[in-house]
């Protein structure tokens, strides 16, 4: 009887914490039972000490309800202690970190996602228009695109693709309609880079550059009026072609460093005498400055003489410059690798510029990194994620279908176990990325702007592309290497780099920025206690009392939370649906609330401290990252309207996912600075050892098999990429693909009736025994026929005589250094 009282207090307990029931409602449940408890003696033996101990809690919690006694003895004190410990930040980092809000984040940080939330949230739409515009212009400028031309023998998008973009206003997908753009969603913007980007990297960031962070989406939310009313009809219609430049020589991560400089004085302008800014900068990297005819620049603004006030330093300001002003250098071309899109260095010397050319005017001047930060935190889900799925997308789909014309030891080499180990892994992840990428989208078109999520978003998706494309090089061996017009991956394998570079280098954002900022903001109680401490009005001792218990109510309950669901396997919590995937949303949760423990670990613990520890913060931002990327794909596959046979990509992501939380969250735990306490919490939250495993090899094989053969889950895994029908490097794979699948069953037939495989070097000759024998058909005889030379154009390779390899390089390097 002791013992079952024993566990009857501490199930209650228990029960109290798992379900985080408010405090004053658990003080009257123990109070209540105490009261019980004692009538019930009477009646039946009731141990004493048992009630004792039902009147302590209660007491205790009686206590923390009584808010005088407990900021007294408790949370004021933590209060000083707080408010000394707090990290001091600069004013561009304390902007960085207000940038954007919170949104499915804030539930994987409170460690009890609210699922139901997450699968109200709509499903990825594209409207009748942007649904057009996708199947006419965008689908007709792929057409256009010779990637081999533009990247090996113009070294330039041509002349005639340039009007094409501007005529079809694609420089304008951001602009309003009013102002003569075409007014996009960001599902659509996304949707037209993604296919962009399946044909021609230079014409997709092209198009992309002027559509993100730049002067259209600066202007759009900065500008004055009459900044915007000339700008952006020039802007939508290509008029102008624009740029932004902010890295410096020396300012490249850390940006907001640069000493580009702007100081305040009069100078000339239209021939009057006015107030304004002399420029000196010297930037590089910087997309479209070769050729722009507006550059947007950032830069400090100093005020020695004291012009306009009593600062002399003033802050990040950015303008907009025409690019023949006096004292621009443009046109230099730097050549980054893969890609010919036109990027190169920009300096200013000595540039007088009138205050109204100041983004939003003068009085805008020295917000400019706000601005940056706001609009980057947005911009970040769109282009760079849709240059990363269109890589993995065309990844599956050219691997798959090379992996079934390629055939080694008379088999395709698909069927082969160590080629399908990479077919999974790039079908699997190119699920996971398609699924986050357009759950982020719903967000931003919901007017969302989750910044920890778009950092995720823009480092996993360039971080996943480059695992895809380094496996379809593999799968596709010498194919891959030798470069050519009928070489449709190199291009891509190349560049990988320039997104996983700009707008945030992804060694950065993994161990700097995705955890760091969501740990302060995503968190549900301590930036509120953050600000509490920092504001030095008495009633924030208040709000700090509030945060501070609120928030040891959220360590203790995902303390239990985190022990109970790791002892029953997940099953003490609920799955919003049965079917395949509820033991998914299970292990999520347990997961969340093991994150979200061990994150107020990490921050009770290390406190400040842990913005240095970047290794142990890139791992719990793996645990983020996938925590965010399996919600993605639950997501995706209910609005799909859960197609049984999509089941493998969703089990081989899922499976991915939570190993790598666990291993994440152990990474954090082994390493953790205070041994013992890292060995304690491991046992918490895996007390019955490591649960999750990798992704099956039956999963990997159910895989495989999808991207291996023509199927409803293969084009909707692929959707959006261009799919060529032309005589040209993927037009030829498809072709081949087609007719290999078509043809199959004659090939067999002829191999099982004349004991021989049909191969290039045989086929005539056996297709006409074949038909002659009446084996097979006459039909069936031409498909085999052609496919076999439609296989044989895919696997050959291009050769040039030794002349023009080497004329070419020489005289396309000297083209661009002319
Ligand atoms: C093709 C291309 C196009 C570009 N277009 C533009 C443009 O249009 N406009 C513009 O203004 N800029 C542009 N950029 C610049 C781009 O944003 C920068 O390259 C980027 O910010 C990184 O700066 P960096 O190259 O100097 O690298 P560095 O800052 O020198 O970084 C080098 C490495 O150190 C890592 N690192 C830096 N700090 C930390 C830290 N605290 N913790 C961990 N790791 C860290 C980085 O992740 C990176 O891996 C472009 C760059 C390229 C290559």
């Amino acid at each position: 009887m002791e013992i079952l009282y024993f566990f009857i207090l501490i199930l209650t307990v228990l029960l109290l914490a798992y379900n985080r029931v408010p405090l004053l409602i658990a003080m009257a449940i123990m109070v209540g039972l105490t009261v019980a408890w004692t009538e019930l003696r009477h009646l039946f033996y009731v141990s004493s000490w048992f009630r004792y101990a039902n009147g302590i809690v209660a007491v205790t919690l009686i206590g923390f309800s009584i808010k005088p006694l407990r900021r007294l003895l408790i949370s004021d004190r933590f209060f000083s202690w707080f408010r000394k410990g707090l990290p001091t930040l600069s004013d561009t980092e304390q902007e960085a970190l207000d940038a954007g809000n919170v949104w499915w984040d804030g539930e994987l940080f409170s460690g009890r996602p609210r699922w139901k939330k997450l699968l109200k949230m709509p499903a990825p739409q594209l409207s009748e228009k942007e649904q057009a515009f996708l199947d006419g212009p965008v689908e007709e400028l792929c057409r256009m695109l010779d990637d081999w031309e533009i990247c090996n023998t113009r070294r330039k998008l041509p002349e005639e693709i340039w009007a094409f973009i501007r005529e079809q206003r694609m420089l304008g997908m951001i602009i309003p309609e009013s102002y003569g753009g075409l007014e996009f969603s960001a599902q659509a913007h996304s949707a037209v880079v993604l296919k962009l980007c399946s044909r021609n990297l230079t014409a997709a960031i092209s198009v992309m550059v002027p559509n993100s962070l730049g002067p259209s989406e600066l202007l759009l939310h900065y500008g004055s009026s009459k900044q915007k009313d000339y700008y952006l009809p020039r802007l939508a219609s290509g008029k102008e072609i624009p740029c932004f430049a902010l890295t410096s020589p020396a300012a490249g991560s850390d940006a907001a460093g640069m000493s580009d400089v702007g100081i305040v004085c009069m100078g000339q302008h239209e021939g009057r005498e006015v107030l304004g800014l002399s420029l000196n900068w010297n930037k590089r990297y910087i997309t479209l400055a070769p050729i722009a005819t507006v550059l947007g620049l950032a830069f400090k603004v100093r005020d020695p003489d004291g012009l306009i006030g009593k600062k002399t330093e003033l802050g990040i300001t950015c303008a907009l410059i025409p690019t023949d002003t006096a004292g621009v250098h443009i046109g230099q071309r730097h050549l980054p690798v893969g890609a010919v899109f036109q990027n190169g260095p920009t300096q200013g010397e000595n540039v007088f510029i009138p205050m109204e050319w100041i983004i939003g005017g003068q009085e805008k001047i020295g917000q400019g990194w706000r601005m940056l930060m706001q609009s980057l935190a947005a911009g970040r889900a769109i282009s760079l994620p849709a240059v990363g799925t269109a890589g993995a997308k065309m990844a599956a789909l050219m691997s798959g279908a090379y992996a079934r014309i390629r055939k080694q030891f008379d088999i395709p080499i698909g069927h082969f176990e160590g080629i399908e180990e990479p077919l999974a892994r790039i079908g699997g992840r190119t699920y996971r990325m398609d699924a986050a990428r357009s759950l982020t989208l719903v967000a931003l078109d919901q007017g969302e702007n989750p910044a920890v999520l778009t950092a995720i978003i823009k480092y996993q998706l360039t971080e996943g592309s480059r695992h895809c494309i380094n496996d379809a090089m593999d799968i596709h061996g010498g194919k891959g290497i030798i470069t050519g017009p009928g070489n449709y991956l190199a291009h891509a394998y190349q560049a990988t780099p320039i997104a996983i570079t700009v707008e945030g280098a992804n060694i950065l954002m993994r161990s700097l920025i995705i955890f760091g900022k969501g740990a302060i903001r995503a968190h549900p109680w301590l930036l509120k206690e953050m600000q509490a401490a920092g504001d030095p009005r008495p009633q924030a001792r208040k709000a700090f009392d509030k945060a501070f218990f609120s928030h040891v109510g959220h360590i203790i309950s995902n303390l239990v939370r985190s022990l109970l669901l790791g002892l029953t396997g997940g099953l003490a919590t609920h799955a919003p649906m049965r079917g395949p995937n509820a033991r998914y949303f299970r292990q999520l949760s347990r997961m969340s609330a093991a994150f979200s423990f061990t994150t107020d670990l990490v921050l009770v613990l290390l406190g400040g401290k842990f913005k240095f520890k970047e290794k142990l913060s890139g791992r719990m931002a793996d645990a983020l990252i996938h925590l965010y990327l399996g919600s993605a794909v639950l997501k995706r596959f209910e609005d799909d309207g859960q197609p049984e046979e999509d089941l493998p990509f969703v089990r081989w992501a899922m499976d991915d996912s939570l190993y790598i939380i666990q291993e994440s969250l152990r990474g954090v735990l082994s390493n953790f600075p205070i041994a013992g306490i890292g060995r304690l919490v491991k046992w918490i939250i895996f007390p019955l050892g490591s649960p999750y495993a990798p992704a099956s090899d039956q999963t990997g094989k159910a895989v495989a098999k999808l991207l291996l053969s023509e199927n409803a889950s293969r084009d909707r895994l692929v959707a959006g990429v261009y799919i060529s029908d032309e005589d040209d490097a993927s037009g030829r794979v498809h072709r081949a693909f087609n007719l290999i699948i078509n043809s199959t069953h004659a090939e067999n037939a002829i191999r099982n009736a004349i004991k021989e495989p049909v191969t290039f070097a045989n086929y005539k000759e056996l297709v006409q025994k074949a038909v002659e024998t009446g084996v097979i058909t006459e039909e069936q005889a031409t498909m085999v026929r052609l496919a076999q030379e439609a296989c044989r154009a895919v696997i050959d390779v291009d050769d040039f005589p030794p002349s023009e390899i080497e004329d070419s390089v020489g005289a396309s390097l000297a083209r661009d250094l002319d």
